[in-house]
């Protein structure tokens, strides 16, 4: 099942693992989370009538009655048959509703993944991990395809780490997403790095960014030679804080002929 998704930097989104566990601050307000909450209690009241839930029930398998994450993952054997099944390329973000490298994932579903990828070359695949360590160490037992393109999230300068992870994976393009930008990043390693998406947090207790962190980072990525994508300010009504900086919008995208798809 596609998702036409709403988030500026992609198109669709592919769910073949759905359920996480949080694992740092920018998982607080986990926008998954949420959305999976909303999906499990269509699932639920689908059932209760009687009705099939299809594969909106995957998510009463990965949140507790309060709505929260319950620690399981999901594995959609069927999801691995959608990208194949889409003639028309697509720009497809892996997992928007989990975590491919999450703890519980085994290697040979994470393989199974990739496999879709290398039979799909008509489209471009985001995957984005907070833990890039687990990328890293599977990276030599994975066919890296050209169309894949591997980021890490780091929401803060306690993880910059993480970017030492990431470039020791075989991706081709290597990213980061710095949303929710949760505080100044002023050495923002870009050493391997073709892509920076920054953000802020959105939805009820959003954490505010202040506009110099975003600056910041953007000078950063000009003086390197980084594509810089600013995806959104934040706050509790996010279409209403738009997603312009300093005047303009930030949408570069690390392999430019993709610029007008996404
Ligand atoms: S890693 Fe991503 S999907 Fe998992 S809890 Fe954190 S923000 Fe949510």
């Amino acid at each position: 099942m596609a998702q036409t998704s709403s988030i500026e930097w992609t198109q669709t989104t592919w769910n073949p693992v759905v359920g996480c566990r949080k694992v740092s601050d920018g998982c607080t307000h986990c926008y998954a989370e949420r959305m999976a909450k909303r999906l499990a209690a269509i699932a639920r009241a689908r059932e209760a009538t009687g009705q099939s839930a299809g594969r909106t029930g995957n998510y009463t398998k990965v949140v507790n009655d309060r709505g929260r994450w319950n620690g399981q993952v999901f594995l959609d054997h069927g999801a691995l048959d959608d990208p194949p099944s889409w003639r028309l390329p697509r720009v497809i973000f892996v997992n928007s509703m989990s975590d491919l490298f999450h703890e519980d994932v085994p290697l040979s579903f994470i393989q199974d993944v990739f496999d879709v990828m290398h039979r799909c070359p008509q489209h471009t695949f985001q995957i984005l991990t907070k833990r890039p360590a687990i990328t890293a160490r599977y990276s030599p037992q994975l066919r890296w395809p050209p169309n894949a393109w591997m980021g890490t999230s780091i929401e803060s300068a306690e993880f910059v780490h993480r970017a030492n992870d990431l470039r020791r994976c075989g991706a081709r393009i290597k990213f980061l997403s710095v949303e929710p930008l949760l505080g100044p990043i002023p050495r923002l390693p870009l050493s391997g790095i073709d892509w920076v998406i920054v953000g802020g947090e959105s939805g009820p207790g959003a954490r505010p960014m202040q506009p110099e962190w975003a600056r910041q980072i953007r000078d950063r990525c000009r003086s390197r030679n980084v594509a810089f994508f600013f995806k959104q300010w934040g706050g509790v009504n996010n279409n209403a804080t738009g997603r312009e900086l300093d005047g303009r919008m930030w949408s570069e995208l690390p392999t430019p002929e993709l610029a007008c798809a996404v």
